[in-house]
């Protein structure tokens, strides 16, 4: 658990060292990098994709079309931006706004885990394909697990992944717009349940494992 100071030193120091990355080629058509926006003390936390064009000129996610329905959807619901964090898989903008491609997911993903793991939230949204793919490490599509909670490992705890279609797909789709509205209403009730139960560690090796090693002591002579 790490408290509130320590946390926002931290994300300071994260968001620096994304300024200045480097690591894939998209640092050199990017404007800026977009790190993400919102409450550092959040306990939901939004992952998009990556920066359109509005983001990479000012800097903040989910600025343009997608966030104003983004910023529709949260009010609805009794939220504002100001009571979660806003990140995205990566932190520049593919050209074109093209597809993220899995070098690039590969390059930026640290960035997110590290986001993850200081933030600390209970409820991680993904929005679309390439956030829920990447963070429910699999590749069931968002049609196919939109509206239903999953309980993953993320960052050293246990938390919820909550997956929705993206906003801009809404944007494009009325009835893909109506799923996006209801799975959204399932979030309050997800932010009132508090964490799912964490992991234990374990303080004993179970009785299968402890025989298992004194076989190897014994094998190598360590036991007499
Ligand atoms: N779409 C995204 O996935 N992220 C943004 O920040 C804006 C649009």
């Amino acid at each position: 658990m790490t408290n509130a100071t320590e946390r926002r030193e931290k994300l300071v120091e994260l968001f620096r060292e994304v300024q200045r990355c480097t690591r894939c080629p998209l640092s050199a058509t990017r404007t800026q990098p977009v790190f993400g926006a919102g409450n550092a003390n959040a306990d939901l936390m939004f992952v998009g994709e990556a920066p359109g064009a509005q983001e990479d000129l000012q800097g903040v996610p989910f600025v343009g079309r997608a966030g104003n329905l983004l910023n529709e959807l949260l009010a609805e619901n009794g939220l504002a931006r100001d009571d979660v964090f806003i990140a995205n898989v990566l932190k520049s903008r593919p050209p074109d706004n093209r597809d993220p491609q899995p070098e690039e997911i590969d390059a930026c993903k640290p960035f997110l885990y590290r986001q993850v793991e200081l933030i600390e939230p209970t409820v991680i949204c993904t929005l679309g394909n390439f956030a829920t793919k990447l963070l429910t490490r699999s590749n069931a599509g968002i049609t196919r697990v939109h509206g239903e909670p999953q309980v993953h490992q993320l960052g050293g705890r246990t938390v919820q992944i909550f997956p929705i279609f993206h906003p801009a797909a809404g944007l494009r789709t009325p009835s893909v717009k109506e799923k996006l509205r209801e799975d959204f209403k399932k979030l309050p009730a997800l932010l009132a349940a508090g964490p799912p139960p964490q992991e234990q560690p374990a303080t004993f090796a179970p009785a299968s494992q402890v025989e298992a090693l004194s076989e190897t002591a014994e094998q190598l002579g360590l036991l007499d």
